[in-house]
């Protein structure tokens, strides 16, 4: 037994060794080359040389060259990126939370500031040592919430098992960031035998959400010793897995991959798409292999100012998202992690946007407006408030044009209300007692403006420029 433990933990490392052939790979200069890889949209002056390191075109699409060949360091950034102006607040950055992205990541990156939005989400930033008291290392209280070392059990259906510390890019706004990057393992046997004896005996767990860090990092091998670990678990019904591959890392979507997948249905993969620059042609066709393979693809965005704190911009990335056959899940509020303080919005940003979706989108294509609340208070739903009146007999109903409606409630032996109120029949008050039925908004002065205003901005050219 213990030497079986001994050989999964030994195994499940395969990803490591690669993770620590990275480190010493990413500090090193590059050889130049003139190849410019499939899929590399027209990179910045000076990656060209940088991507393809080896000066084959073809490990460009190897995941494994592209682990290898991370930057993982401020002096390795630089050289991707010569003309890139840093300063010691960066490299502090960069030394608090883990840093790396992949050449491909790279590639998407047109501006060398935080103006691009890639650029924001990926390299580091000195705002992020702005650390206000109400910041954590974890935001979700999730340490307190293992009943075995890297399986949270917080809602009574489900659990989080963490199944490796690494990532093929560190997101600068990482919830998780107290657990990624900072060393890089996979779930070692005895620690995965600890999970399935626990998963035994709580029958009620039915979901099982395989987390990290990032799964798709590790080997195939080692990610199916896992899938099956869990799957072996009598009450577990569905698996979901949570990856930013797709997004970072699209080559890592193999046929290899998705043939170990689809033996493990009903499974589920989550990935993260940010913003409309994350769509390429090759994060389409990841998806696209997930999906032949049956496997349901969710995206949780993460609100982030300056990033996509932008109604028509989300609009725009998800409905790019549904015609890749992925469907955006969660909008998450940024967590109360430490080092995202620049990257927050108060809550009333996410609203709006909320507010600006419904009626402009089809309902597949909208998500549910999250805030992950702070001590362990778990996921909470925002939406826009539609109820404007509720009595007895009627509830008043605005939607998204501002039309307030009376809905009729199914309490046919209450009377309608018969006397007293004002005297005219064009208030809540009307609808809220069953005198009136609908109050248009259409030709309100307001209403008017507002009408004219999004008609405007969805007139533009909402298409980021190199996806189109
Ligand atoms: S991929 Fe996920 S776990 Fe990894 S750094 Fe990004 S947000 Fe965090």
């Amino acid at each position: 037994m213990k030497e079986s433990a001994r050989q999964d933990s030994r195994d499940a490392g395969v990803a490591l060794a690669n993770a620590r052939d990275e480190r010493r790979d990413s500090d090193e200069e590059p050889p130049p080359s003139d190849a410019t890889p499939r899929n590399a949209q027209s990179p910045l002056p000076g990656t060209d040389a940088a991507v393809c390191a080896d000066g084959d075109v073809t490990v460009w699409d190897d995941w494994q060259w592209q682990l290898r060949h991370r930057v993982r360091s401020v002096a390795a950034l630089k050289r991707r990126f010569p003309s890139l102006r840093t300063t010691a607040a960066t490299a502090a950055a960069a030394n608090r939370f883990p840093l790396a992205i992949t050449p491909y990541y790279a590639s998407l990156i047109r501006r060398l500031d935080a103006t691009d939005p890639v650029f924001a989400m990926c390299v580091p930033d000195g705002k992020e040592l702005v650390d206000p008291p109400f910041l954590r290392d974890d935001p979700l209280g999730e340490d307190g919430d293992m009943p075995v070392p890297g399986l949270v059990h917080r809602y009574r259906d489900r659990a989080l098992l963490i199944a490796t510390t690494a990532c093929a890019a560190y997101c600068r706004h990482c919830t998780r960031k107290r657990v990624a990057g900072h060393t890089e393992e996979c779930i070692t046997g005895v620690r995965l035998t600890q999970t399935t004896e626990y998963l035994s005996v709580h029958p009620e767990v039915r979901d099982v959400i395989i987390s990290g860090g990032d799964p798709f990092t590790m080997s195939t091998d080692a990610l199916e010793r896992v899938i099956r670990a869990v799957r072996e678990a009598p009450s577990v019904d569905i698996i979901r897995i949570g990856t930013r591959t797709p997004v970072v890392l699209p080559m890592r979507i193999t046929d290899e991959l998705v043939r170990m997948l689809r033996k493990y249905h009903p499974l589920y993969v989550n990935t993260h798409f940010n913003h409309p620059a994350e769509l390429t042609p090759a994060s389409e066709a990841a998806c696209a292999r997930l999906a032949d393979a049956g496997v349901p693809v969710g995206n949780q965005t993460v609100l982030l100012r300056g990033v996509n704190d932008s109604a028509p911009l989300l609009a725009d990335l998800f409905r790019r998202l549904v015609r890749a056959r992925v469907r955006p899940y969660y909008l998450f509020q940024c967590d109360l992690v430490r080092g995202v303080e620049h990257f927050r919005t108060p809550v009333a940003k996410g609203i709006e946007i909320m507010e600006y979706l419904r009626g402009r989108l089809s309902g597949l294509a909208i998500p549910t407006f999250v805030v992950d609340a702070p001590h362990g208070g778990g996921k909470i739903p925002v939406l826009p408030n539609y109820v404007i009146s509720a009595s007895p007999t009627h509830t008043v109903l605005r939607n998204y044009a501002g039309d307030m409606i009376s809905y009729p409630e199914p309490c046919n032996d209450l009377p309608l209300y018969a006397g007293g109120g004002p005297a005219d029949n064009s208030g809540v008050w009307a609808l809220a007692c069953g005198r009136s039925s609908q109050r248009s908004n259409r030709n309100r002065r307001r209403s008017v403006q507002r009408r004219a205003a999004c008609d405007s901005v969805s007139g533009q050219q909402l298409l980021w420029p190199h996806t189109a």
